[in-house]
């Protein structure tokens, strides 16, 4: 299978003269497998420019993965060029909310409020699936999904084609106890520990032995006190996960917005020499760049 990254941004939209090689567009990558199967993860801003591909080859049949809705995992979709175009087929696979299915939530962006075509307006046959923890084939690929910490239900995609497997994590903050307080006592706050460490395990446990981790790291270690509960891992967190789990090849993606090139490339560096001070060998390590190619042979 081949990975391409169209936007490897979190949170917002970062165009200017600090971000041009990394790139400046919200989360998209597109994975096209052995078969032909065309899957695409987040529709961020980056779907556009693959979207402006896919409509030459009309009619496609797109597999689009959300792994939340968030509007950066999901604010790119109305520029979508193949939605718009008859006889594609693309199905869209991603989490309901309590109240809402993933159509009613995506429709919301499309109100007439917000933007000039309506959902229904679209001419591709879109479907939409709601997904639990379960795994899809589709041609020759599994995608498992697996629910991740983030304040909004979100899930983290193992795609496995053969003996080759990847793993993306969407947004994605390590278990921890949010309920500690003076007034838990030993037994409570051990409890939570225990069932903390059952949850990071479980984590672990999904990303065993990919040959790529794509791993939502937006933060440096160092800033990480500051942003506990906003859900995202730090280039620590996922470079441990690694090293657990026996990952090949850990791209660091969902880079945070006010980093620029420059500061992506020092993060890369600690990472590095991070994961060189843990005494373990075999681990490449990079960021992730809008344009990058990765195959997986
Ligand atoms: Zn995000
Ligand atoms: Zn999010």
């Amino acid at each position: 299978m081949k990975v391409k990254f169209w936007g490897v941004r979190g949170s917002i939209p970062t165009p200017g003269k600090d971000t041009v090689r990394y790139g400046g567009n919200t989360s998209c990558i597109g994975l096209d497998a052995e078969d032909g199967t065309i899957v695409i993860f987040e529709a961020g801003t980056g779907i556009r420019m693959i979207g402006s591909k896919l409509a030459a080859m009309s009619p496609v049949k797109v597999h689009l993965f959300l792994s939340h809705t968030h509007w950066d995992h999901i604010h790119g979709f109305p520029f979508f060029i193949p939605a718009y175009i008859p006889k594609n087929e693309i199905t869209i696979y991603g989490p309901p909310h309590f109240d809402k299915n993933l159509r009613e939530i995506m429709a919301q962006q499309m109100v007439y409020s917000y933007f000039p075509v309506n959902s229904d307006e679209l001419q591709a046959t879109i479907k939409y699936v709601d997904l639990k923890e379960e795994t899809v084939e589709i041609g020759s690929l599994k995608i498992r999904s697996k629910l991740v910490n983030h304040p909004v239900t979100c899930f983290a995609y193992r795609v496995t084609e053969g003996s080759k497997s990847m793993v993306y994590t969407g947004d994605n903050e390590p278990y921890y106890n949010f309920m500690a307080s003076a007034a838990m006592d030993e037994a409570e706050t051990a409890e939570i520990a225990m069932i903390v460490e059952e949850q990071n395990n479980r984590n672990v446990e999904f990303v065993k032995d990919c040959d790529l981790l794509i791993a939502d790291a937006q933060y440096k270690h160092s800033e990480y006190p500051t942003k506990v509960g906003w859900g995202h891992s730090s280039n620590v967190h996922v470079v441990d996960m690694s090293i657990k789990a026996g990952v090949k090849h850990l791209v660091m993606f969902h880079h945070e917005p006010t980093r620029s090139d420059a500061q992506v490339d020092e993060i890369v560096q600690e990472t590095r020499a991070y994961y060189a001070g843990t005494g373990h060998t075999g681990l490449t390590i990079s960021a992730a760049a809008e344009g990058d190619e990765i195959v997986i042979v």
